[in-house]
């Protein structure tokens, strides 16, 4: 194929490389999450639950039966610089890693307890029985996450949506919030690069770094080894879709386009409902192997 005709291609192609699947906070079963982008139109699609390879098979199984490109993914959960919480995408990695597999099951570990803290401080403030109420909307114990109290405090009337219940109780510095150390930064990069995949700094907009520090994490990222950023991100203003271009032509990162579906009426942009690739950046899925 010539390179222009690549670049044509490239600039049509409705990728869709973030999602989740009940295996972690998303809605919807690892199948349903496959049908529904396909119906939506995508052509390429990764499942990316938090921590959690679960759901991969099934999500495959289903893509192939209907004909849908798919690569397998997860969102590891970072602690960046002490107390900066970063996620960071994995891409087309062998889910049968045992480094991958091993990391992931270290980071899971603390959700239980930290779910057991986050309920102790909310009952502080009124809000009683949510690590049982939290439990209700998760498939598997272990991956309990603020998306799943958040669901049981909205439930319960205290807010009027699960986006008002992370600016009330669950955002840092809420009454809600719990400190957690998730891997750091070069673990996390060591376990993709195990596994053979490409690492991607997830909706880098969405982590309220200021300028300098920002500059800091995609420095950081660019040496240990991270190949691409989140450029169109569901959790991405318009602005912060061109600002993140921007960065990404200066870093010379690949860049990915990433709804972070969670589910219907729940996510700030369905599957495969992103703007295209600005034609001279390089799409993440050209690195695929
Ligand atoms: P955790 O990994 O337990 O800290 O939970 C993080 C998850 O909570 C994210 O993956 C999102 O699904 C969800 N989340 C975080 N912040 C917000 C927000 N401001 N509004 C809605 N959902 C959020
Ligand atoms: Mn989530
Ligand atoms: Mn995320
Ligand atoms: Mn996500």
């Amino acid at each position: 194929m010539s390179d222009a005709t690549r670049v044509e291609r490239d600039a049509v192609l409705n990728a869709d490389l973030h999602c989740h699947s009940t295996f972690s906070d998303g809605l919807l079963s690892p199948a349903e999450v496959v049908r529904r982008a396909h119906a939506n139109g995508v052509d390429l699609l990764a499942l990316t639950d938090h921590d959690e390879l679960g759901g991969l098979a099934e999500a495959r199984r289903t893509a192939d039966e209907i004909g849908l490109r798919f690569v397998d993914g997860v969102e590891i959960s970072v602690s960046w610089d002490e107390d900066v919480t970063v996620h960071v995408v994995a891409l087309d990695i062998d889910p049968g890693n045992a480094a991958l597999a091993a990391g992931l099951a270290q980071v899971r570990s603390g959700r239980d307890e930290r779910a057991r803290e986050m309920a102790a401080e909310l009952a502080k403030v009124g809000i009683a029985g949510a690590y049982e109420g939290a439990l209700r909307y998760v498939g598997n114990p272990a991956l309990v996450s603020r998306a799943h109290f958040a669901r049981y405090i909205a439930e319960q009337g205290h807010a009027r949506d699960v986006k008002s219940v992370f600016d009330h109780w669950l955002a840092k510095g809420k009454p809600g919030y719990v400190a957690h150390e998730w891997a750091t930064l070069e673990q996390a990069l060591g376990w993709i690069q195990a596994a053979g995949g490409v690492a991607v700094l997830a909706h880098p907009g969405r982590f309220r770094l200021s300028g300098k520090e920002l500059r800091r994490l995609l420095g950081e990222f660019k040496e240990q080894g991270g190949r691409a950023i989140e450029v169109l991100s569901g959790a991405h203003s318009a602005q912060q879709m061109a600002e993140f271009a921007r960065l990404a032509r200066e870093y010379g990162f690949a860049a990915s386009r990433a709804s972070d579906f969670h589910g219907p009426g729940e996510s700030w942009l369905d599957l495969g409902r992103l703007p295209p690739m600005p034609p001279d950046l390089t799409p993440v899925w050209q690195l695929f192997a």
